[in-house]
């Protein structure tokens, strides 16, 4: 049984003058899961999270995020609906600490703090105090719950990977979109984080996880969306992408 649907695809295209970079992409995301979307380089993964999120608008075709029309709707009520993301390269502010990094993260959605502190300053500093627990217990979250006052600069790669995804909690999203999280980590840190997705999913998350370390979609997810050129080639449980022949073909057996 699947849960509530979280975002749905009808139709989607997304053309850069001439090139078909998404092409009449159907699908539905629903609460709970953890999708994978995988493709070879070129696919369009970047760009469907990128009309997922409201950062870019369609060609054509409708996108339905938390009950929000994204292509009409500004990409900041995108992210205040519920949706946050990570970049496949990292945007962490490195002079900054890691705990300061994670205010940030929640300070793009709660700009209304930010007048409150300069009119009504009681209240203000109850916030703050609020905003710091809360930014913590996201660190801990991601379990860096000990490097809150180290600078974003000096923790290990892996662990700047994991701030972002604190930082993506920080807004407490419904849907948390994470672009490549295990690009550059080795085998030990990409299975830690994919315990971390799948207890972030157990938290009631629902997660869509772009990835070109196969195996760990293929543990993590339990359903995976496989693009080719634009184009969704096959959907699926890990076990039917993998026998897939036209995935074999296309992705699969050329890495
Ligand atoms: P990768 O795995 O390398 O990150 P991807 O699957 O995320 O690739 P996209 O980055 O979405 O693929 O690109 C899909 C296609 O659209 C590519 O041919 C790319 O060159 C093209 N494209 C993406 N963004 C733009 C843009 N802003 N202008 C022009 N073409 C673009």
């Amino acid at each position: 049984e699947r849960g509530d649907v979280v975002a749905t695809l009808a139709g989607v295209s997304k053309e850069y003058g001439g090139v078909h970079a998404v092409e009449g992409v159907d699908l539905q995301l629903h609460s709970g899961d953890v999708l994978g979307l995988i493709g070879p380089n070129g696919a369009g993964k970047t760009t469907l999270i990128n009309l997922i999120t409201g950062l870019v608008p369609p060609s054509s075709g409708t996108i339905t995020v938390l009950g929000v029309d994204v292509g009409r709707t500004p990409v900041h009520r995108v992210a205040a609906a519920g949706v946050s993301r990570t970049f496949q390269h990292s945007k962490l502010f490195g002079r900054m600490t890691a705990l300061e990094n994670v205010l940030v993260g929640a300070h793009q959605v709660t700009r209304p703090t930010f007048l409150r502190r300069l009119f009504w300053l009681p209240s203000a500093r109850r916030d703050e105090r609020r905003a710091l627990q809360h930014a913590a217990s996201c660190l801990a979250r991601v379990g860096l719950a000990e490097r809150g006052s180290a600078r974003a600069s000096a923790l290990s790669y892996g662990d700047q990977r994991r701030l972002e995804i604190a930082r993506a909690l920080a807004s407490d999203p419904t849907l948390l979109i994470l672009d490549e999280p295990a690009a550059g980590m080795n085998h030990v840190e990409a299975d830690a984080l994919s315990e971390l997705i799948t207890s972030l999913a157990a938290d009631g998350l629902t997660i869509l996880l772009i990835e070109h370390n196969v195996g760990m979609v293929l543990r993590t997810c339990d359903r995976i969306v496989v693009l080719n050129f634009g184009e969704v080639l096959a959907t699926g449980t890990p076990a039917e992408v993998s026998g897939n022949a036209a995935v074999v073909e296309a992705y699969l057996g050329r890495r």
